[in-house]
């Protein structure tokens, strides 16, 4: 979508410090990190969010993005969210899944 900051990040039209890339998916850092490990993992082509992901491959090749970048990365204790809807905190309208990591997470999360 032309004006979807992370279908430009996806392109290269906007730089970003990419950790991780292949056919379908890409994975950076996020810009503003809530974590010493910060990463986002999107597909390459656009999709909302959750509700409108109907493909099972980018499904799994989402969930298999998170474990090349901690793979890459050597982390072993990571949370993974995806917010759904802005009620649920979701700001940028092209699906990503967070890996957050590199301080302790507590449970529920505060
Ligand atoms: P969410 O609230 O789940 O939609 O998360 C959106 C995330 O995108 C936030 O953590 C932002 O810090 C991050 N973000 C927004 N713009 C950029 C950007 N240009 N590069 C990297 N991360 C970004
Ligand atoms: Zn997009």
């Amino acid at each position: 979508m032309s004006d979807c900051i992370f279908c430009k990040i996806a392109n290269g039209e906007i730089p970003s410090e990419l950790v991780y890339e292949n056919e379908y998916i890409a994975a950076f850092n996020d810009i503003n990190p809530s974590a010493p490990v910060h990463i986002l993992v999107i597909p390459k082509r656009h999709v909302e969010s959750l509700n409108e992901l109907e493909d099972k491959n980018l499904m799994a090749e989402l969930l298999f993005g998170v474990k090349e970048v901690t793979k890459k990365l050597g982390i072993k204790d990571y949370r993974t969210v995806i917010n759904t809807g802005k009620g649920a905190g979701q700001e940028v309208f092209h699906i990503h899944l967070h890996i957050i990591s590199g301080r302790p997470l507590k449970w529920p999360p505060g």
